[in-house]
């Protein structure tokens, strides 16, 4: 079956937790745009959903109910660990997280007895309404309980990684990069492509970003901080409500949305904004479903010729990259292309 072929080359991500932890307010928060506020009013995730999220990453977040029976023989852990590449667990930081311990435990030995390769990711989520000890600690707490009953049952090799996360803030989209970053093979070449562009343009910090998701899938080594990151994630969302207000884009002409993957196609938006700091931030389309958001000193932006030359062997390369990969399949429907 065609489906299942491109189904199978997708880093499949999964998301798991118990009930009411924030799983599928963090998936329509992430992935569908949807305001914190809203997700009040989200329905309880009650069975496993599969959704795929049309975006130049194409994987897949399973949502599992808090309720799942593993012992139940209806619950195939080969078919659903097996392809799996990272496990994300929420935890509700906000309540008495012994009992999701527990699932997290049962969850993550079950998952690493089927397939060592899974990067287990912890998300202490609702760290929104903790004060900043209360973050520290509560990490603390959880990171200690799980590795004494890791270590306790002889299972130290299993890594889990953890992030404190909040829907209301950017830390959500910061673990998300984290973590799909891991699943991205082409990793230390898109850093390493970020890293000559940088030094070559005078930019001092530059993030590859997947535009729908504001996830970002790359950044050059120098550190991230968390101002610079809001940011440049911001910068997107200015220019997308801009530019689907005001703008003109290729999109929306009946021509190009039979070849949705069409790197050519666009790729020509920019934008600049000036800040009254001395700094400039740049956005350039890589194609729909990327973007180049970088910050950079004034005075290094009057060489634009030079960035602008600089961005097109860029771009050119991180094509590339990802032509290889994206073989195989049109469009993040997981239709085949053959
Ligand atoms: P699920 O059962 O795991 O899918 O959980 P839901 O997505 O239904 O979330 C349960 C509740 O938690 C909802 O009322 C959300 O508004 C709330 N929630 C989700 N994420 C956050 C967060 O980061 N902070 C706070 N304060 N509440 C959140």
């Amino acid at each position: 079956d065609l489906l299942d072929v491109a189904d199978a080359e997708k880093p499949r991500l999964l998301l798991m937790g118990l009930r009411r932890s924030g799983k599928s307010s963090i998936e329509r928060v992430v992935f569908h745009k949807m305001s914190p506020n809203e997700t009040l009013f989200v329905e309880s995730t009650t069975k496993i959903e599969k959704d795929d999220i049309i975006s130049f990453i194409d994987f897949q977040i399973w949502d599992f109910p808090g309720q799942l029976d593993f012992f139940d023989p209806a619950f195939d852990s080969e078919m659903i660990f097996g392809q799996c590449g990272a496990l994300v667990f929420v935890i509700d930081a906000q309540d008495d997280y012994l009992e999701a311990l527990q699932r997290l435990y049962m969850t993550v030995t079950r998952a690493h007895k089927v397939n060592p390769n899974i990067s287990f990711e912890v998300f202490i989520h609702k760290v929104d309404g903790l004060s900043d000890d209360h973050k520290i600690e509560t990490q603390r707490d959880i990171h200690q309980r799980i590795s004494d009953e890791l270590s306790d049952a002889q299972l130290d090799n299993i890594h889990l990684s953890f992030y404190l996360t909040s829907i209301y803030d950017h830390s959500i989209y910061e673990a998300f990069s984290k973590v799909i970053q891991k699943l991205i093979p082409q990793l230390p070449t898109l850093e390493n492509l970020l890293n000559i562009l940088c030094s070559n343009s005078g930019i001092e910090k530059a993030f590859l970003f997947d535009v729908l998701s504001k996830i970002y899938i790359a950044t050059d080594s120098s550190p991230v901080d968390m101002q610079s990151y809001e940011l440049c994630s911001d910068m997107i969302d200015v220019i997308l409500d801009v530019s689907s207000i005001y703008g003109i884009s290729d999109k929306d002409s009946p021509s190009s949305t039979s070849t949705p993957t069409s790197p050519t196609a666009d790729g020509d938006a920019h934008a600049l904004i000036r800040l009254n700091n001395g700094m400039v931030l740049y956005l350039r389309e890589v194609n729909q479903h990327l973007a180049l958001v970088c910050l950079l000193r004034e005075d290094n932006f009057e060489k634009q010729g030079l960035i602008d030359y600089n961005f097109r062997c860029f771009r050119e390369a991180i094509l590339e990259v990802f032509e290889l990969r994206r073989k195989g399949y049109s469009n993040g429907n997981g239709a085949a292309d053959e």
